[in-house]
């Protein structure tokens, strides 16, 4: 039996051997498994690169595909599903956040056959910030009810999965990528194992809040057309309620004679209704910005230094 561990590193150069040296115990733990190691770095403009080239000359389960720049994580785990060869294949980051500790744990729930897969929810959010927290619970709620990927709360990326599992990802090859939307969406038997939120071993995150805003509507527009029906329905309201009050004008104005007042609310209604038009246009803007994204067809991502043959670029 393989096992494919895949990692996306961003500028992780103090990060890495912390983890290295961790998933190197673990693994040499379970010896009746062999091991293949994919460090995606992507694009990294520090040390990163020539850590892993470090670590691949002292052991040859470490494989890299090193991005010719930043392509974003989505590209680098998609990269590495394209590359696992393993007969299961696992996800983690390299700050050491989702443990590598809980590797056997997980594998020893898939031996099972009982799951397809094993993933990983945070039972708490320690350490972050509030508002972040509750920005996130939100998007958790609305994803949710609006799609049919179901995602979890508190959701990893961090996840053991068997073979099928990951060539129906491979699949999914689209450029507008939300990866736990994807997981949801191929459905399969997962296992939620629950864990404390850890923190990073050291670097910093790349993530702010108005990446994580930005990503939080990507994952709704990817994966739901609910915001286009939000646009239908406040437009035929509207439409419905200017009809009303059309019919009301007309009939005052029949009893009781013409006059000008008035023009302030009418200032107010035509504000209001420019307002839901530039509104509902943005909507409908985001879908057509991810056609255009997608009918591009370009590369996920461009590998620039392998020391991996055969490498699949898609
Ligand atoms: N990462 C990446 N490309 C990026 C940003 C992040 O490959 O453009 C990697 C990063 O090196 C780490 C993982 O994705 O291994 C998670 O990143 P981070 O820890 O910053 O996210 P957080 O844990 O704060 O959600
Ligand atoms: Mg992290």
């Amino acid at each position: 039996m393989k096992i494919s561990i895949i990692v996306p590193c961003y500028n992780e150069e103090e990060a890495l051997p912390l983890f290295y040296a961790e998933l190197d115990r673990v693994t040499k733990e379970m010896s009746n498994y062999e091991f293949e190691m994919l460090f995606v770095d992507d694009g990294s403009k520090d040390k990163t690169l020539e850590r892993l080239i470090e670590f691949a000359s002292k052991d040859e389960r470490v494989k890299y595909i090193s991005f010719s720049r930043n392509f974003g994580k989505e590209s680098a785990m998609y990269a590495g599903f394209c590359n696992a060869t393993g007969d299961y294949t696992a996800v983690m980051d390299a700050d050491m956040q989702d443990p590598p500790a809980l590797l056997p744990e997980m594998v020893e729930i898939l031996e099972k056959g009982e799951y397809d897969s094993v993933a990983t929810r945070r039972v708490s959010r320690k350490g972050e910030p509030k508002l972040r927290s509750l920005f996130a619970k939100m998007f958790y709620k609305i994803m949710n009810k609006v799609s049919d990927a179901d995602v979890v709360d508190g959701a990893r990326d961090f996840r053991l999965m068997k073979r099928e599992m990951v060539e129906a990802i491979v699949n999914m090859c689209e450029s507008n990528r939300f990866s736990k939307g994807i997981f949801g969406w191929v459905g399969f038997k997962t296992y939620w194992m629950e864990y404390k939120n850890v923190e990073r071993v050291a670097g910093k995150t790349k993530w702010n809040f108005f990446g994580l805003f930005k990503y939080s509507m990507d994952g709704i527009t990817n994966f739901s057309n609910a915001p286009l029906r939000i646009a239908t329905i406040s437009g035929f309201l509207c439409t419905f309620l200017a009809f009303v009050m059309l019919i009301f004008v007309f009939v005052k104005t029949i009893a009781f004679g013409d006059s000008v007042a008035g023009w302030p609310s009418l200032v107010c209604i035509i504000l209001f209704i420019g307002g839901l038009q530039f509104f509902c246009i943005g909507i409908i803007g985001q879908y057509i910005s991810k056609i255009y994204m997608e009918t591009k067809h370009r590369p996920h991502y461009i590998v620039a230094k392998t020391n991996k043959e055969d490498v699949v670029k898609k």
